[in-house]
């Protein structure tokens, strides 16, 4: 990690008008973001924090503040950003390798080099024996995976994940998370991920940022520092003695009461 600030998020706020009336889901939310870092947002359903992510991709413009990408501000969406959303929205119709293939045609980036690169990621993430498959014909791992490639294939700087992996059944997304974690680790990318599983946000932050309920706020930020003779991976950092008192922490500071 370096200390080059890839996403600096100012102050911004988000106030919703809708025909039933002001929703504010953002209230003065400020971060920034290392170049190489994976930053895991929590925070209570409903806070706000899709709505962030939305605003950091450009998708939408917060009310007031502003959201700098290396320096320059977000107006629009922007190439360097890979977005991931909750659902995999994988189309269908077109087989595996075609899926992958659709951002580079989207960006009308598709020859030769950019699709053997794509075809190269298939392979090194185990899915090249299933291109000529369709979606239906993949596990929830596997497509999470193809969606995951296809947003890496486009070779964003920044990636963006709304709570990637809960979609999955819990052994599955205990497998998929370690996997995505390292491959994003490995890719040396930039990542903002928002979960609402604390265990998951601990194994694979290097930073959590813990957001206030509606409207969010950073309620806190916590370097994820853990002791391991292994190298560290979302499965081997349950392991480590710290992950415990990350947990409580995060835990209490959520405030999460059954009522
Ligand atoms: P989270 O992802 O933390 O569950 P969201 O960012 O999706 O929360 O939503 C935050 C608040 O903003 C909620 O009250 C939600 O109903 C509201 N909201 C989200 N998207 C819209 C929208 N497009 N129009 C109006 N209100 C919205
Ligand atoms: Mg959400």
């Amino acid at each position: 990690m370096t200390t080059e600030k890839v996403v600096e998020i100012q102050n911004i706020s988000m106030n919703y008008h809708t025909l039933e009336g002001e929703t504010l889901a953002i209230s003065d939310l400020s971060f920034d973001v290392y170049k190489g870092e994976i930053i895991v947002i929590v925070g209570p359903s409903g806070c706000g924090k899709s709505t962030a992510l939305s605003t950091i991709s450009g998708l939408i413009k917060p009310s007031s503040g502003k959201v700098l990408i290396n320096g320059q501000e977000v107006n629009g969406t922007n190439k360097s950003i890979g977005y991931m959303f909750q659902k995999d929205h994988l189309f269908e119709w077109r087989t595996i390798l075609n899926n992958v293939l659709i951002g580079l045609e989207i960006q009308d980036k598709l020859h030769d080099e950019t699709k053997k690169k794509a075809e190269r990621l298939l392979e090194i993430y185990g899915l090249a024996d299933f291109k000529n498959y369709y979606p239906s014909q993949l596990s929830g791992g596997m497509r999470q995976r193809v969606a995951l490639i296809r947003t890496l294939a486009v070779e964003p700087d920044i990636l963006l994940l709304d709570e990637p992996f809960s979609a999955l059944d819990y052994q599955t997304r205990l497998s998929v998370a370690d996997e995505i974690g390292s491959i994003l680790k490995k890719e040396k990318k930039t990542a903002i991920m928002v979960t609402h599983d604390i265990s998951e946000a601990i194994s694979i932050a290097d930073r959590v940022v813990v957001l206030t309920k509606r409207p969010a706020s950073v309620k806190s930020i916590h370097e994820i520092e853990l002791t391991l003779d292994v190298q560290r991976t979302p499965l081997t950092s349950r392991e480590a003695p710290e992950f415990r008192h990350y947990f409580n922490t995060i835990w209490k500071e959520l405030d999460i009461h059954v009522k």
